[in-house]
Order: C-alpha cells, then structure tokens, then sequence
C-alpha cells in the first residue's frame, strides 16, 4: 500500500512538473521573454554582436554571464525586469543569473568568495554595505574592493508597527509620544525596533525616524537585528513592536492585520538614496564591455520600471514563484502609491518607488553626495570612527563609479538632461526640517539633538 501511494505520488509529482514547467514556458513567451536564439546563444553560433542583439560593433561584452545576489522586495525590480523582458539578452548578457539571498549576511559571504568559488559576483545591496565590504569591515578584516555602479531605486520602504500600539498616535511625528516610549522602559516592555542587518538602510531608516521624534534610538527603545524569514512572524507573536523593511512588507503586515505603517520613508526624506547596484572590482576591471553592458540594461528596465502602465504586469512578474513567490495583488498596490498604512491611506504615485527619474533628477544615477550621507550617518551613530569624514572624499572617489554608469549612459544614448552633470545632489532636506549639505557634512552633525559622535 505504501509502495504504491508512493508510486502515486511520484506520478502525481512528474506530471505536475511537467504541467508547471509548460505553464512557466507559456508565461515566459508572455512575458516578453527573448527568443531562445537571443538568450542562450546555444542554438545557433551567432556572434554575440548579432544585429538583433542590439550590441553595437566595439560594445562586445568578454562574457555573456555573471552572478547576481537579489532580495524579495521592489529594490531588486530593475535586475528582474532586466532578465525577464530581455534588456539582458538584448545587451549581451544573456546568461545572468539571478540568485536569490536567504538574507543580507548571505549576501556579504557570498560576494567575499565571488562567482567563482560559489557565490556571486554582485547584486542588490543596501548602504553602505558596498563601502564596509570593501574595506573588510564586515568581512573579518578581509578586504573586497567593490564598485558602486548605480542606484536601483528610491522610496518603497517603509516603518511598521505591531497591531497592539495601533491608536496611540505612532506616526511620522514623535514628538508628543516620548511618555509612551518611557512609559514602556519602566514598565520593563522596552519598546523594540527591527531590521534585517544593522548599520545599514534599514536601521538608518528606524533611527532617524526616532532621533527626530525625540526618542534617542540608543538609550529609549532596544534595536535588533531579525533574520528576514521571522520578522513578520516576530512582530505577529509580539517579540518585535517595529519594523523597517521595502515593499511589499509593509503592506503585507497590514493585509495580514499583524500591524500598521507608521511612516513611509518617502515620508522621511523625500527621493532619497534606497539601494544600489555594486559588483567586485576584480570583475568590472576584467569585464568592463559586460559591466556597461549590465548597466546599459539596468538602465533599460529602470525606464520599464518607471513607466505606471508597466506596474501591473511588473507584479505579475515579481509576485512569480521564481522571485518574491507571494500574491500579485500585495505587491501591485505598493507599486502604484496605493499605501493602506492601517491608520490611513495614501493614494499618491509620487510616493511609490520610483526607479529612473524623481522629484530631485535621476534615480538610477549614483551620486557621490548620498554616499556621503550614508557614510556621515555612520558617524553620527559611532558605526565608523569619525576620521571616516576626513577620509571620505578618497573613499568614494574608490569605490563609487559613476563615471562608468555616464559611460553606460553615452552608449545607450542618454538625452543629456538624463544624464547628471554633477556627482552631487546638493542640500538634502528631511521631513523634521534638517538639511544636509554635501560641501559640509560637520554642520550635519552638528545640527543633530540626538547622535553619538
Ligand atoms: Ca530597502
């Protein structure tokens, strides 16, 4: 009886297989996938310069593959759209692969032992990871040069809060709820705040959210770190009251009724600096033709990404099996600026993630002066030691290259209005009235009530 359920179930295996690899076949055809020709290179022996390839004479990529680490949240859009609607193939990469990451710390050992010996050559990464991978902070002392090459996207994050403190006045503002942040200490039920990997975005985000409500993030409420498999789980079961994260994350812990979104972090600084596209040095500086041209597509699908009349079909694809695996409908409505934060709603596409173009000029762009904010931020919370200011300018001149993405820019054809004329933003301004200003990092700093440096 055994044998044969077993055999059944084998059965039952290989046919649902062989109906899901149809299916997934059908919807790749429908989602705009190359034809095989154009993706493999394996059916036939065109050269990968082939007219239709869209590569121009001279733009050869030395290879057709490399390796890249992604997330299950809207940032990695660009890198997913890149392959499934053939801005790759187009540009010569057709063979990218796309490895999903169990989490940020998988990523950072993954990218320390590079393609070669297992892992990946680059990806999706917060700030200022790029920065503390490549001076071996966060990889025991071992130094890995990488190269900061693009942003992927601004805004799509967002601050949420376990269901029990809904109607106690947790919003954007803090101001008036230092007593309720106090009264939990003393009470013995300090207030705890998570994120998936420390001293990068996430933990930024919660920080200055805090910070600027009064409530030092150091002394009032506790901060961990959750793997990002049991943060909702966490904040269901009460072990967490918050919770930084991208889209749809957010909307999912409302949908799910495990809590309410505080802030957006388009709230907290308008078009700011979210998530980058970096790679090791050693393989830009061996593959600088499949580098521009990993941009060049990076480029292509941000355009996609940007575009609202794409968005419905851009969840179809991320919702997929293969990528975020959740339902399409959670992440559609994030991507149209369709936020139900619990407490209120907010109906506006300006405050969706965005990936090409923003209030403030070029998404995709990587400007040196947000660099220098995550690297200042840094500072502010004792994260790297203040030297770190002094030392910056030649920090960044190593390991962010935007003048590879201009290179990538030209080749594609830019308008030059799509292409920054200078590698900073200028003053930066947040929701509680402070202003960073690039040329003077100091009066950042100094303009700060709650810091540690
Ligand atoms: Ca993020």
């Amino acid at each position: 009886m055994e044998r044969f359920s077993s055999a059944m179930s084998r059965r039952r295996f290989l046919y649902t297989a062989g109906a899901t690899t149809a299916s997934s076949i059908f919807l790749k055809g429908c989602l705009g996938n190359p034809p095989a020709e154009l993706v493999g290179g394996r059916t036939q022996a065109a050269p990968v310069a082939d007219a239709d390839s869209g590569v121009k004479a001279g733009q050869e990529p030395e290879v057709k593959t490399a390796k890249l680490g992604y997330f299950p949240i809207v940032e990695s859009a660009p890198l997913i759209i890149a392959k499934e609607k053939g801005f790759f193939a187009k540009h010569g990469m057709g063979e990218i692969a796309l490895d999903k990451q169990a989490n940020w710390g998988a990523a950072r050992d993954n990218v320390k032992i590079g393609a070669s010996g297992g892992g990946i050559d680059g990806g999706q990464w917060q700030m200022p990871m790029p920065y503390l991978i490549s001076e071996g902070i966060i990889t025991d002392n071992v130094k890995i040069p990488m190269f900061v090459l693009a942003q992927l996207n601004t805004q799509g994050n967002g601050i949420a809060i376990a269901s029990k403190h809904i109607g106690k006045n947790i919003g954007l503002k803090l101001a008036d709820q230092t007593a309720f942040f106090s009264g939990l200490k003393s009470q013995g039920g300090q207030f705890k705040a998570a994120y998936t990997f420390p001293r990068a975005n996430q933990e930024f985000w919660i920080r200055y959210w805090l910070a600027a409500g009064g409530i030092d993030p150091d002394t009032d409420v506790e901060l961990l770190t959750v793997p990002t498999a049991q943060t909702v789980a966490d904040m269901k079961r009460g072990a967490m009251d918050a919770f930084s994260t991208g889209d749809p994350w957010p909307a999912r812990i409302v949908a799910d009724k495990t809590g309410f979104v505080a802030a957006l972090t388009a709230e907290i600084w308008k078009a700011h600096p979210e998530e980058y596209f970096a790679m090791r040095k050693d393989w830009v500086d061996s593959h600088p033709k499949a580098t521009k041209a990993i941009l060049k597509a990076i480029m292509e699908a941000q355009q996609w990404c940007d575009d609202f009349n794409n968005r419905a079909e851009m969840a179809k694809i991320l919702a997929g099996r293969e990528y975020f695996n959740m339902p399409e409908a959670v992440i559609a409505e994030p991507l149209m600026g369709k936020y139900n934060l619990g407490e209120r709603t907010i109906d506006d596409r300006s405050m969706a993630v965005l990936y090409w173009k923003d209030s403030k000029g070029s998404v995709s762009y990587p400007y040196k002066s947000h660099d220098l904010w995550f690297l200042t931020e840094s500072v502010r919370w004792n994260f790297l030691p203040k030297e770190t200011l002094t030392n910056a300018k030649r920090l960044i001149d190593q390991v962010n290259r935007e003048d590879l993405w201009k290179q990538a820019a030209q080749e594609l054809g830019l308008a030059a209005s799509d292409i920054p004329s200078s590698t900073s933003r200028g003053v930066e301004e947040f929701f509680d009235g402070v202003k960073f200003d690039p040329e003077n990092p100091q009066a950042y700093l100094n303009s700060l009530k709650i810091k540690k440096a």
